[in-house]
């Protein structure tokens, strides 16, 4: 299939920029140009803020199960497309064909289970303390208009776990998607414009990000913002949110501690953090990046995971065979590099990787650094790459302090096979989302998000929906 441009998605139909203004799109294995992305300007963006108002006035008077039905029937056709969606995503992003293949199929997943929740969108009845004949309702209402800005690490993850929650809930959404990556996003809203959508409910925008942050974020007719992306750039957005009263929700950068105790399956732990962390090229805001090992097995896990990360086939995400793409953007190479030479000046071991692959395309070789100290720019700074950092530790409450020790909050993984090492780390590790004995498993069903400076609010749960509906009292008096 070849790459499509991608035009905006305002009040249900495909269109160019008003002033016709488009940005190259890359593929990141080539380095070679594969399309235009229309680029928004002010006149785009107040013809769908329009329509956001009066798509969400549409959705918002039509019941669960009417919504449930179109949703469920977007997630039919994203698993039908999954196959021709996920080569799109690989062209645009790098990551594996397979990975981008998963990624339509889990966007049909979690739609799916926002369709249910949507039904149980419930309020209260709640006694009243004066008087039996006064009926004291909670009413649960959604927020309305919403605005989205996601990152192109999942170019269509990202927006689902915005878009489902926000349309469980009653709420119409214009996202400003990531211009790297434009046409997995779009073949998202399209699946769903296929399933019978009413047209202003979804829009979709690409431009310049700052642009259009700072024209959305203070309109009146957007009533709360979801942002996913770095912690500086969420500050930034969350400052400007508060400065205008909406409803915030940041889903921002992590650093994920992954504490390996002396009694843990070593096997185990290589596999599952081996594997988690080489996802996407690490381009994943809960990769696993600093890896918190006991003195007596450090040694032993740092070659393990070494030789795990030196088989890794690497390469152009649709040949077969690849088991990790091309980084997104070269601003990644750069920063492995940089991460690479700081690490090793500063003492630390190379046990594997550390160079950039080729000269074509943005590859980097999976790379694993042991003994690296504490002030080690890896250490602090999220890696955002295929970079496994390692550091030994003499006692778990040491290894937690570690993990602690960053403002990150995002995910957090444990190995070990004591139960009371276990509720130590359940108790005290500071994240959003903690995974022991096992790679990461995210679900609709299950909260993801932040805390600290990861962020605030959920993307996934009830918590999810919760986040796009206002809670009103509401109470009768039979006179
Ligand atoms: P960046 O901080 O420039 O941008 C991150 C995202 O925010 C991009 O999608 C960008 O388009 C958007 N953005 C930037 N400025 C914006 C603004 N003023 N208004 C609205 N959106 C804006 O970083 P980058 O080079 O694209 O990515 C590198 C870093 O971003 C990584 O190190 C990582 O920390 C973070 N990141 C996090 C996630 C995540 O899943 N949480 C995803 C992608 C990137």
């Amino acid at each position: 299939m070849t790459y499509p441009n991608t035009q905006l998605f305002i009040d249900g139909k495909w269109l160019d920029a008003a002033d016709g203004k488009t940005l190259a799109v890359f593929n990141p294995a080539t380095g070679k140009e594969i399309g235009r992305v229309s680029h928004a300007g002010k006149a785009d963006l107040d013809k769908a803020l329009a329509a956001a108002q009066k798509g969400f006035e549409t959705w918002r008077d039509m019941t669960a199960a009417a919504r449930s039905q179109i949703m469920r029937k977007a997630a039919g056709l994203m698993r039908e497309r999954a196959e021709a969606i996920g080569r799109l995503i690989t062209q645009e992003q790098g990551k594996p064909l397979a990975e981008g293949k998963g990624e339509a199929m889990a966007a049909a997943d979690i739609i799916e289970w926002f369709a249910e929740e949507g039904f149980r969108v419930y309020g209260r009845i709640v006694p009243s303390r004066f008087n039996l004949a006064t009926r004291q309702m909670v009413l649960k209402d959604p927020v309305g208009p919403v605005a989205a800005f996601t990152p192109w690490n999942f170019p269509i993850n990202q927006v689902v776990r915005k878009v489902a929650a926000a349309l469980s809930a009653g709420c119409s959404m214009l996202v400003k998607a990531p211009e790297e990556t434009p046409a997995g996003p779009a073949a998202l809203i399209q699946a769903f414009a296929d399933a019978g959508l009413p047209p202003g409910v979804l829009g979709l925008v690409y431009g310049n990000p700052a642009e259009i942050s700072s024209y959305l974020i203070p309109h009146p007719i957007i009533r709360k913002i979801t942002f996913t992306g770095s912690t500086p750039v969420g500050k930034q957005l969350a400052a400007m949110a508060g400065q205008h009263m909406k409803r915030v929700t940041m889903e921002l950068g992590g650093h994920a501690p992954v504490i390996v105790a002396e009694d843990a399956d070593i096997a185990l732990a290589v596999k599952a953090a081996g594997s988690a962390k080489f996802r996407n090229a690490g381009q994943v805001c809960i990769s696993p990046t600093r890896f918190l090992v006991h003195e007596s097995i450090a040694n032993e896990f740092g070659a393990a995971l070494a030789k795990q990360a030196s088989s890794l086939k690497v390469g152009d995400g649709l040949a077969e065979g690849t088991q990790m793409g091309p980084l997104a953007n070269p601003r990644r190479l750069t920063a492995m590099a940089e991460f690479t030479k700081d690490a090793v000046e500063r003492g630390a071991e190379l046990l594997s990787g550390g160079e950039r692959i080729g000269e074509a395309g943005n590859f980097f070789q999976p790379t694993i650094l042991a003994n690296v100290p504490t002030d080690a720019k890896v250490f602090n700074d999220e890696p955002f790459g295929p970079m496994a950092a390692i550091q030994k530790f003499d006692t778990l409450e040491n290894a937690i302090a570690e993990a602690n020790r960053l403002p990150y909050g995002l995910a957090g993984y444990a190995f070990t096979r004591s139960l009371k090492n276990a509720d130590l780390l359940a108790r005290r590790v500071e994240v959003g989302m903690l995974w022991i004995n096992q790679p990461a498993l995210p679900s609709a069903e299950l909260p993801f998000g932040g805390i600290k400076d990861s962020g605030y609010g959920s993307e996934g749960g009830p918590e999810a929906v919760d986040a796009y509906l206002n809670a009103r009292a509401v109470s009768i008096t039979n006179v």
